[in-house]
């Protein structure tokens, strides 16, 4: 028996801004007691629902319980942006692209996420919390314009489609004269991120059991497994750790996963006389041409969201004071976008995590038998996250999914380099290419 205890559990602050807009959740059903069942899952964001879902589908009847240490929609998967990208996203890069082989493969398990996630969408009518719209990129000077020019020459290679816009149409579409120029891919979707995973648990409630504000504090393998909750446990034959970066609170991949925060500010709804001061097109989502930049929504609840700076949080949590001094950082790009709107107001300033690797490769796979992990999703858990959920539970369940060789066949998470270079060279690095994002960001 191995016994994996958590040292650290997830408390992601209050102020998220698509948590806040939406109706109060149903009240929660904590864990308590001894519950027996064929499937635990630990995680209620993309991962864990993705698998959640598919286990539905493969193993009709089975007893499936999934569990998280919060609301579903509290933690990261309610936090984010909403991009579900298609293409090539390496935030590690200067313009999101990689290798053209490794690209065209990710294209590939991009789409299968985002085909999942639409078919879930239709099947439980959550259509107003998803949009196949499409992304714009914006460029905000030369050296963006510079790095669009590098995506589109990818692009080509690829055969993947684009439409090529100059600044007056970015102006059409933004209401903003900030952009000197852009392109729209239309392939991704675009997420009310909080909507759609509270959409989807409650949907899924009635095939499986699902416990919120219950963390998962031991895990005891054995021919069954045992996960322990603060006032209850469920005995099941395969656990499934669908966690991101809190799967290092277990022990597990440690000194292979990096914790990296970032941070989103929401208006207040946009007044009839500022949107007309704005003009543009009524819903939009674009993301900087340099990966550093900042991502810009305006959302059809009338308000505008913007995301930016990167931080190194090793220790996996961030402040109010982060979040303020960041929100600064916020007020002063959405004022340069939007002069126009120097009246509109931030109500809601968040942060979330983030987890990658050195390598940008999953942690995936069965690390103890019938014990799973589906995490590290190096900041695209939208669509990563969905993959890898639903693959877990292809890879779990036996299903024949020759996708699943395929992310099986990644490298395992790459050793962190030793303390305390780590932490010096990831702060360097974030602050250089922070900086080198100019007026991107
Ligand atoms: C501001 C921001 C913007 C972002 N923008 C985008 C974007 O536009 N597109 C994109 O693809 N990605 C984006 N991301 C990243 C994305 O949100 C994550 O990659 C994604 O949420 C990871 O999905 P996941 O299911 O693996 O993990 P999570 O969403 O983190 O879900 C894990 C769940 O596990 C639970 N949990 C953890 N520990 C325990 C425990 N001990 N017991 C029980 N439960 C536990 C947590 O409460 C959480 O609900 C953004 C993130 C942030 C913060």
């Amino acid at each position: 028996m191995t016994v994996y205890s958590a040292k650290r559990r997830p408390g992601d602050l209050t102020g998220c801004g698509w948590y806040e807009i939406l109706p109060a959740p149903d009240p929660t059903c904590e864990l308590e007691g001894h519950v027996k069942a064929d499937w635990v899952i630990v995680g209620g964001g993309f991962a864990g629902l993705a698998a959640a879902r598919r286990l539905t589908q493969l193993r009709d009847g089975d007893r499936i319980v999934l569990i998280d240490a919060q609301r579903v929609g509290w933690g990261a998967a309610g936090r984010n942006s909403g991009f579900m990208i298609d293409l090539p996203h390496e935030l590690n890069s200067e313009s999101y692209a990689g290798a053209e082989e490794e690209d065209r493969k990710q294209i590939r398990h991009n789409r299968a996420a985002i085909d999942f996630t639409r078919e879930a969408v239709e099947e439980y009518g959550l259509q107003q919390y998803f949009s196949p719209c499409g992304k714009y990129h914006g460029a905000a000077d030369r050296a963006g314009g510079k790095a669009l020019e590098a995506f589109t020459r990818h692009l080509d290679g690829l055969q993947e489609p684009y439409t090529r816009l100059d600044a007056e149409d970015m102006q059409r579409i933004t209401g903003s004269d900030f952009y000197v120029g852009g392109i729209h891919t239309p392939g991704a979707a675009i997420i009310q991120p909080a909507g759609y995973v509270r959409g989807l648990a409650r949907s899924l409630a009635d095939r499986i059991t699902i416990h919120e504000n219950s963390p998962v504090v031991r895990i005891e393998t054995g021919t069954e497994h045992v996960v322990h909750t603060p006032n209850g446990r469920v005995s099941a034959r395969h656990v499934i750790l669908a966690v991101n970066g809190q799967v290092e609170s277990f022990g597990l991949y440690r000194r292979r996963l990096m914790h990296v925060y970032t941070f989103a500010s929401m208006t207040r709804a946009l007044t009839a006389a500022q949107q007309k001061s704005l003009g543009g097109a009524p819903e939009w989502a674009l993301i900087p041409a340099d990966p550093m930049g900042s991502s810009v929504r305006r959302i059809r609840e009338g308000r505008m969201v913007i995301r930016n700076t990167f931080t190194y949080n090793p220790d996996m949590e961030t402040s109010e004071h982060q979040i303020a001094r960041i929100g600064r950082a916020h007020d002063r790009s959405f004022a340069a976008r939007f002069p126009m709107l120097s009246d509109a107001e931030m109500e809601y300033r968040w942060g979330g995590h983030l987890c990658l690797s050195l390598n940008s490769v999953p942690a995936f796979g069965e690390i103890e038998e019938r014990l799973y992990t589906a995490c590290c999703q190096n900041g695209l858990g939208t669509v990563k996250g969905t993959l890898s959920g639903m693959l877990i539970a292809d890879l779990a369940a036996g299903a024949n999914n020759p996708l699943v060789d395929e992310i099986r066949s990644f490298d395992e998470p790459r050793r962190l380099y030793p303390e305390p270079f780590m932490t010096l060279g990831a702060h360097a690095k974030l602050w250089w290419m922070q900086r080198r994002a100019g007026r991107d960001l």
